[in-house]
C-alpha cells in the first residue's frame, strides 16, 4: 500500500489540538498506530486493493469465500454493502449481530459526480439493474444510484459494463472521499454564475481512486456548485465550494468546510477566503490531506471532519491550510448572496442555449432499472441525450426542445416521474430504510409514499395558500441518510413508546433548513422532545403541523 507522508507540522499551535492522557490518533501528531479496528484494517491492506481479490477470488468462490474483513469493511471502498435479511423487523436491529442481519446480497452504488449522464450511461444503469439486481434502482440525496440484490459473482460483469461507457463504483462508499456533488444544471442554466463541471472532473480525475486519499479517517464529502439557488446542500458537506463573485477577483467560490448531519450535526462554516476556478483542485486537495493528516482517529464518531473543525475553529483552519498545503495564501473572499431560487430543478426551465431542462420527481427516490431505461429512451425520442441527478432524490432531462417540452412531460407521467408533482412529493424524500439497510429500525420509503398520497387528499386544495414544498425527511435509524435535521419536518427512525408497548416510529425534529429563497441561513430543526410518531402516522401528524402553520404563520414566514 503506497500512503503519502503527512506534510510536516510547521507551527507548534498545530500541535496543541489533543488532550495530554488520550491521543485522538492524528497521523501527523500522535503517528500512525491504529487504535480502533477499523484503522488497523485500513492500514493492513488498502481498501482499494479488495477489487483484484473480488474479481480474481470471491467472483468465483461466491459468498461463503469472502474474507469477513474484506465483507465488512473494504468492500465498501468499490461501493459495495450487504444488505439486511428480508423479515427481520426493527426491534431486533439492535439485538443481532452485525452478521445475523446481513444477507448474502449486495447494495451496489453507482458513483455519479455531479449527477452528470449520458442517456447512454443511464440505459447502462437501466439495463444492469434488470439483469442483475432484480430491477432495483433507487436515487440517493448525493446523486448517485443505488441497486440491490446484487450477487458477488457479478460484479466483475457489472463494472465491466459500467467502465465501458466511464462509470465506476470506486470509492462510492468507505473511508475516502466520495461521489462530488455538483449542481444538477451546470452548464445549461440561462442563471448560471459559473459551470463547475472542469473543477468536478479534475478533481474526480485527479484524485478518485489516489491511494494517498484512501485512508481517510472517515468519509469525506464534497459539494460543487455554481448556481444561484446554491443546489447543492453545501452547509452539510465536509468541503464545498459556492459560486460568488469578487468585486476586484471576478467570478469564483467561497469555500466553506466542516460541515455534516449524522447523529451530532454541524452546519459547514466559511473560511472566508476567495477559491479561483483554476485553484478549486488545490484547495480541495489540501482541504481533504488536513482530514487525513490531523483528523481524529481513534473513535469513529468522532472522525468527520467537523470535530476537528470545531476544535480548530476557522482560523487556524485556514492558518494550516495556507501555510501547510498550499502553494500560496488564498485572498480574502465575500460571502455567496442568499439564494434566489429553489434548488430542486422541478419543472421547465430555460437554458442559456433556448432549449428548456426538465426537472421531475419519482416517488421518495424509489425507480428501477426499467424506469431508467425508458427514460432514456424517453429523453432521446424528445430530442436529449442527457440526464442529471440531483442531491433531492429527482431527475432532470436536459437539452429539451421547446416544442417537445408537453410531451416530455406527459412521457415522464406514464413512467412515474412527475414534472409537475404535488408540493408534498416534491417536498418529501426518505433514506433506505428497514427494506435493504442493516442499521434500519423503521420502514422508509413505503411509509413517506402512502404519506405522500394522503397528504395529497388531504391537503391538496390548499397547495396555493402552503406555497411551497414542505419538506419532509424520513430516516430509518438515528443516522441523518434523509437529512431529518435541515427538514421542515424530519423524522427520525427508532423505537417509540406508544400505548406503553415499545413499536418502530419516528422521533420528530421540526423547523430545519438550509438557506434558500425563503431562509435566510441554514438552521438545525429541532428535536420536539417526547413528540414521537408511529411508524404509519406520518400522514396525521404532518397535516396537523401544516394546518397549524397556515393558521398561525406571520405574514413573511
Ligand atoms: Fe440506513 Fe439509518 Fe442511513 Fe436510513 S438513516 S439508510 S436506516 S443508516
Amino acid at each position: 500500500m503506497t500512503i503519502e507522508q503527512p506534510t510536516p507540522i510547521r507551527g507548534a499551535r498545530t500541535r496543541t489540538t489533543r488532550t495530554p492522557t488520550k491521543p485522538h490518533g492524528q497521523w501527523a501528531v500522535d503517528g500512525r498506530e491504529p487504535l480502533n479496528a477499523n484503522e488497523e484494517f485500513k492500514l493492513a491492506d488498502d481498501g482499494l486493493n479488495v477489487r483484484e481479490r473480488i474479481e480474481t477470488i470471491y467472483a468465483k468462490g461466491g459468498f461463503a469465500s469472502i474474507d469477513p474483513t474484506d465483507l465488512h469493511g473494504r468492500f465498501r471502498w468499490w461501493g459495495l454493502y450487504t444488505q439486511r435479511k428480508p423479515g427481520i423487523d426493527g426491534g431486533r436491529t439492535a439485538q443481532l449481530e452485525p452478521h445475523e442481519l446481513e444477507d448474502e446480497y449486495f447494495m451496489l452504488r453507482v458513483r455519479i459526480d455531479g449527477g452528470q449522464l449520458t442517456t447512454q450511461q443511464l440505459r447502462v444503469i437501466g439495463e444492469i439493474s434488470t439483469e442483475f439486481a432484480r430491477d432495483s434502482a433507487d436515487l440517493t440525496d448525493r446523486q448517485n444510484v443505488q441497486l440491490h440484490w446484487v450477487q458477488v459473482e457479478d460484479v466483475p460483469e457489472i463494472w465491466r459494463r459500467l467502465e465501458e461507457v466511464g462509470l465506476s463504483t470506486t470509492e462510492a462508499c468507505g473511508d475516502v472521499p466520495r461521489v462530488i456533488l455538483g449542481s444538477p444544471v451546470a452548464g445549461i442554466a440561462a442563471d448560471e454564475i459559473i459551470d463547475p463541471t472542469p473543477q468536478i472532473q479534475e478533481i474526480a480525475d485527479r484524485f478518485i481512486g489516489d491511494a494517498t486519499l484512501a485512508n481517510l479517517p472517515r468519509k469525506f464529502k464534497t459539494a460543487i456548485t455554481g448556481h444561484p439557488s446554491q443546489d447543492v446542500v453545501h452547509e452539510i458537506n465536509d468541503c464545498a465550494f459556492v459560486a460568488v463573485e469578487h468585486p476586484e477577483l471576478g467570478i469564483g467560490y467561497d469555500l466553506w468546510v466542516g460541515g455534516a448531519l449524522s447523529v451530532v450535526p454541524r452546519l459547514g462554516e466559511r473560511l472566508g477566503v476567495f477559491v479561483a476556478p483554476d485553484r478549486v483542485a488545490e484547495v480541495w486537495h489540501g482541504v481533504t490531506r488536513i482530514f487525513r493528516d490531523y483528523g481524529y482517529r481513534r473513535l469513529r464518531n468522532k472522525a468527520r471532519l467537523k470535530f476537528l473543525l470545531a476544535d480548530w475553529g476557522v482560523e487556524r483552519f485556514r492558518e494550516v491550510l495556507e501555510t501547510e498545503y498550499l502553494d500560496s495564501p488564498l485572498p480574502d473572499g465575500p460571502a455567496a448572496p442568499k439564494p434566489t431560487s429553489l434548488g430542486d430543478h422541478v419543472g421547465v426551465h430555460a437554458q442559456k442555449d433556448g432549449r428548456f431542462f426538465v426537472g421531475a420527481a419519482p416517488l421518495v427516490g424509489r425507480v428501477s432499472g426499467s424506469t431508467l431505461t425508458a427514460l432514456a429512451d424517453l429523453a432521446e425520442v424528445h430530442g436529449s441525450q442527457r440526464v442529471r441527478t440531483t442531491p433531492h432524490q429527482k431527475l432532470i432531462v436536459l437539452d429539451v426542445p421547446e416544442p417537445e417540452v408537453e410531451n416530455l412531460i406527459a412521457g415522464l407521467d406514464a413512467i412515474g416521474l412527475s414534472a409537475r408533482p404535488s408540493l408534498f412529493r416534491r417536498g418529501t424524500i426518505a433514506c433506505t430504510g428497514i427494506e435493504y439497510c442493516k442499521l434500519a429500525i423503521v420502514e422508509t420509503k413505503a411509509n413517506a409514499a402512502e404519506a405522500i398520497t394522503q397528504l395529497e387528499q388531504r391537503l391538496g386544495e390548499l397547495e396555493p395558500e402552503i406555497g411551497r414544498p414542505i419538506t419532509l425527511h424520513v430516516n430509518g435509524c438515528p443516522n441523518s441518510c434523509a437529512r431529518i435535521q435541515i427538514a421542515d419536518i424530519g423524522l427520525k427512525g427508532q423505537l417509540v413508546s406508544i400505548d406503553g408497548e415499545q413499536v418502530p416510529g419516528y422521533q420528530v425534529h421540526l423547523g430545519g433548513g438550509l438557506a434558500n429563497v425563503d431562509r435566510e441561513e441554514a438552521g438545525l430543526g429541532r428535536t420536539v422532545r417526547g413528540l414521537k410518531v408511529a411508524a404509519d402516522g406520518i400522514a396525521d401528524y404532518a397535516e396537523r403541523v401544516i394546518r397549524r402553520y397556515l393558521a398561525d404563520r406571520e405574514l413573511d414566514e
